[in-house]
């Protein structure tokens, strides 16, 4: 279990991303903005290293107090340069997930409504970015980090940035053109540079750097001398894809670094990882170079055949009734439902098995995900029948409680017992069925029909992606096939 590290949250915010080597401990006296948010000239500073344990906020007042929120945006900032959107109620939640930690997921990544916080679809090649002309004279310098950083990530992931030169001019948060502006942070921001997740509003998604405090950090700590901006920007682009801190990982076994368990592994904790802070006892430097294991996790997420992991098989069950090993496909489905969603409540209520199963599978999973059967069985501790029973939850008769459509209307992508069923039944239906009785727009209808006759729709992300299939023909299959039974 992990569980341990509840209340174990402390922030950590000098030396980290933050302003290297800023000294002197008094508080300042906290003032506030308009809308209740802290001021950021008045953000309380820690003292640079390891012994910057600044206390456990025991309440939410006190937590503000090491927040650092930005003049303009909507964008505030904690341990360096982890962002939290969403004004004031973002840090209220984000505050509460720390005092009543849900049982925790486990290079990992962001943890949101949806599970995994990654680019789906086509968005992960469209990853747009300007350089603001504001960097004046240092703007090459920016582009050419930033370049170098965007490429790094293409050559280990499947995902592209491209660079729109012709945004420079107006590279700010409400420019559209792009996926997000890269712009100097207001001079007194507390890091050297800070991202966003996936997951953040349109005008929320920016990417900061903070050039003075990179250019004093360079000279006044003689640990970050070999700090490049290109290495900044490597690891703020992590973010971007939704990859969160490695050291805030309970095997970093540094509470001190500690943010949350809202994340989930793709690899075994990594203390090279460039998502690490070197001084949380990374086995890295400040060159954030990327490490193996970054690589791994990278292609995890990220995968070159991306979309085509999931899906059916047609012989799916061997023999003896067991699953076929050979179906990749549908391993990789039950692979991937145990790595990523199988804590006790999932396991015991939503798929009934015994309670015994619980802490093997937790164990391994928090260690990393599951590669094969054989692995399930091996480090998971699960034998053939239980293996056929994790397949007829997936495929035959699962639900996710309280969890398969969201508060916009759509279906979860994750409760993959319901996307198999929906999938299922827009590969099946005939088109009068899928008209009249479902009730799909006719035109996402002929989209469907059209699209299944080339090849069957094997995942969520070629369903959605078909013209006029959004939410509500995904809320209409989905009560098609549940209000009718
Ligand atoms: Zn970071």
């Amino acid at each position: 279990m992990k569980t341990n590290s509840r209340f174990f949250l402390v922030f950590f915010l000098a030396l980290a991303f933050g302003l290297a080597g800023c000294e002197g401990e008094e508080e300042y006296p906290m003032e506030w903005t308009d809308d209740g948010l802290p001021q950021s000239d008045t953000t309380v500073m820690a003292p640079g290293g390891k012994a910057d344990t600044l206390g456990w906020p025991d309440t939410f007042e006190e937590f503000l107090e090491y927040v650092y929120c930005e003049s303009d945006g909507r964008i505030c900032v904690v341990d360096g340069d982890t962002p939290i959107a969403g004004g004031m109620s973002g840090l209220l939640e984000f505050y509460n997930r720390h005092v009543d930690l849900p049982d925790g997921q486990p290079l990992s990544v962001n943890w949101g409504s949806r599970g995994d916080d990654l680019w789906y679809g086509d968005e992960r090649h469209d990853l747009s970015f300007c350089i603001s002309d504001d960097f004046g004279d240092r703007k090459e310098e920016v582009l050419e980090a930033t370049l170098g950083a965007a490429q790094d990530w293409e050559e280990i992931a499947d995902v592209s940035f491209p660079y729109r030169d012709d945004q420079d001019h107006r590279c700010h948060l409400d420019n559209r053109q792009v996926m997000f502006p890269v712009h100097p942070a207001d001079g007194d921001a507390p890091y050297l540079a800070r991202a966003f997740f996936p997951a953040f509003d349109e005008e929320e998604r920016d990417v900061r750097v903070n050039l003075e405090s990179f250019d004093r950090s360079l000279q006044q700590s003689s640990d970050m001398e070999e700090m490049t901006l290109r290495g900044i920007m490597r690891h703020e682009l992590g973010h971007v894809l939704g990859f969160r801190h490695e050291h805030t990982r309970t095997e970093a076994g540094n509470y001190w670094c500690f943010e949350d368990n809202n994340y989930r592994p793709g690899t075994a904790y990594d203390a090279r990882s460039v998502m690490h802070y070197p001084q949380c006892d990374g086995e890295n430097d400040w060159t954030l170079e990327f490490s193996e294991f970054d690589a791994m996790g990278a292609q995890y997420f990220y995968p070159e055949d991306g979309v085509e992991v999931l899906g059916r098989c047609d012989e799916e069950l061997d023999d003896e009734g067991y699953v076929d090993e050979e179906c990749e496909a549908v391993v990789a489905q039950i692979t991937e439902w145990l790595s990523q969603y199988a804590d006790e409540e999932v396991l015991v209520s939503w798929m009934d098995m015994d309670e015994e199963v619980v802490e093997p599978l937790e164990e391994a999973r928090f260690d990393r995900p599951f590669d094969d059967l054989d692995d399930v069985r091996d480090r998971g501790g699960l034998d053939d029948d239980q293996i056929r029973h994790v397949y007829d939850y997936l495929f035959e008769w699962g639900r996710c409680p309280d969890t398969e459509v969201d508060e916009d209307g759509w279906v979860i992508a994750w409760c993959l017992p319901v996307v198999n069923a929906i999938l299922e039944l827009a590969n099946t239906a005939s088109f009068v069925t899928l008209d009249e009785e479902v009730g799909i727009d006719r035109r996402g209808v002929e989209n469907i029909v059209a699209a299944r006759e080339q090849r069957s729709i094997d995942t969520y992300d070629a369903l959605v992606s078909l013209g006029y299939v959004k939410q509500m023909a995904l809320f209409s299959m989905y009560e098609f096939l549940y209000d009718s039974q």
